[in-house]
């Protein structure tokens, strides 16, 4: 669960605080579905929050596996505090990431290889047109 309290539990657990400006970030992402960049998340919580202290605590919190990097080939990297499994469709023409909801995808590996984790990416359009 993405919640202050959760991270902040799991902070402490590893000697850590939860601090003013990582509570800033933590509280902007917290069900925040529009899988920002990092750029978008330093725009929402400056002034106070440098953007190196917004990459620190990306890294640390996908560290502690309540965050999920999304890496966009050719651009950077959108972050997605929902852990739960599910898969992408970006949008061609406006960039907006849309969650597809893994029982909407069926995937089939033809080899044996271990599959621990699957994340498919869907290159189209908005299902119901871009936003204006
Ligand atoms: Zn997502
Ligand atoms: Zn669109």
């Amino acid at each position: 669960m993405f919640t202050a309290d959760h991270i902040d539990a799991l902070l402490r657990e590893r000697g850590l605080v939860l601090t003013q400006q990582r509570r800033r970030i933590v509280g902007h992402l917290s069900g925040n579905m529009g899988h920002p960049t990092a750029a978008q998340i330093h725009s929402s919580v400056a002034p106070g929050v440098t953007l190196s202290t917004v990459y620190n605590t990306l890294a640390l919190l996908k560290d502690l596996g309540v965050l999920t990097e999304l890496p966009q080939p050719g651009g950077e990297s959108r972050y997605d505090p929902n852990t739960a499994p599910h898969h992408h469709l970006l949008c061609s023409a406006c960039g907006t990431l849309h969650d597809v909801a893994a029982e909407d995808v069926q995937v089939t590996l033809l080899s044996d290889a271990q599959v621990e984790q699957v994340q498919v990416s869907f290159l189209g359009r908005c299902p119901e047109g871009c936003p204006a």
